[in-house]
């Protein structure tokens, strides 16, 4: 997951690099030019991307049919909280029990979908590899987003949350981020193996389970961007 997510973000970071640099990023006498080119191959090589997408969801169903990991029975409990009556939102707003929840949700959002997936194709899922990837995006922003977290909770608990602005702006601009892309990643799971009203309830719990809270990521972003202008060095 790790590899995969990596490698992208660095296709992201050198296609930004070069257009930065407009026309001059272009050419071969500008070193963004080469580290363009370079970044590519990490998609490729150590397993491509699109084979360790198939791999990381392949391994753990893998588990769970040997009874080495419970996927159903989390599952199940997902499936029958849908059921029941929404949680409008917790009074819990100590410390960063959103944030936590929020990551509680994508990881139900990821237990729905591969449940169901599990359930209604059994064997022939399989065959259905958009369905995997994107089951494995999923799974890919949470465990991301659950560093972030983790990271910041951390550094907060130590240091307090005023000294560390930094790493919660990158925090919550990633899990603000990270539920639109589960969304949409789940949307399209779904939309690939269910129909009726069991499509209907999924769509319906997905969107639940990837809500977030209305966010200001450009300002977030942009103190982001002024502290790595000012620190001119790697921040974390
Ligand atoms: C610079 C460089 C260094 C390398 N170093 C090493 C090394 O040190 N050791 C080593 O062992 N190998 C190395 N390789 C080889 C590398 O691991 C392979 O290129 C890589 O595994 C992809 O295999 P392939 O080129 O045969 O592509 P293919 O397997 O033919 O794949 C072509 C494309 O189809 C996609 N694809 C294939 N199957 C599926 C599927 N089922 N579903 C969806 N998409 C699929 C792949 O993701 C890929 O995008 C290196 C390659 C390069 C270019």
């Amino acid at each position: 997951m790790l590899k995969v997510y990596g490698s992208e973000v660095l296709d992201f970071v050198v296609d930004e690099g070069v257009q930065i640099h407009g026309g001059n990023g272009y050419s071969d006498e500008y070193i963004i030019s080469k580290a363009y080119r370079d970044s590519r191959i990490n998609r490729i090589y150590e397993g491509t991307n699109e084979i360790n997408r198939l791999l990381t969801v392949d391994m753990v169903l893998k588990r769970a049919m040997k009874g080495r990991l419970d996927l159903m029975g989390p599952a199940m409990a997902v499936s029958k909280e849908l059921m029941s009556i929404p949680d409008f939102g917790s009074a819990d707003t100590a410390g960063f029990a959103k944030e936590k929840k929020m990551i509680a949700n994508f990881k139900k959002a990821i237990l729905m979908t591969a449940g169901s997936a599990v359930q209604k194709l059994m064997t022939k899922l399989e065959n259905e590899q958009e369905i995997l990837m994107n089951i494995a995006d999923m799974a890919i922003e949470t465990f991301h987003a659950e560093s972030a977290f983790l990271r910041a909770s951390k550094l907060a608990d130590q240091r307090g949350e005023a000294a560390c602005p930094f790493e919660i702006d990158v925090m919550r601009t990633y899990l603000y981020d990270a539920a639109d892309h589960i969304h949409k990643s789940g949307k399209d799971a779904i939309n690939g193996f269910a129909d009726g009203d069991e499509q209907r309830m999924m769509l319906l719990g997905l969107k639940r389970f990837t809500k977030s809270e209305p966010f200001n990521c450009k300002e977030a972003r942009r103190r982001i961007a002024a502290k790595l202008i000012a620190d001119n060095k790697y921040p974390l």
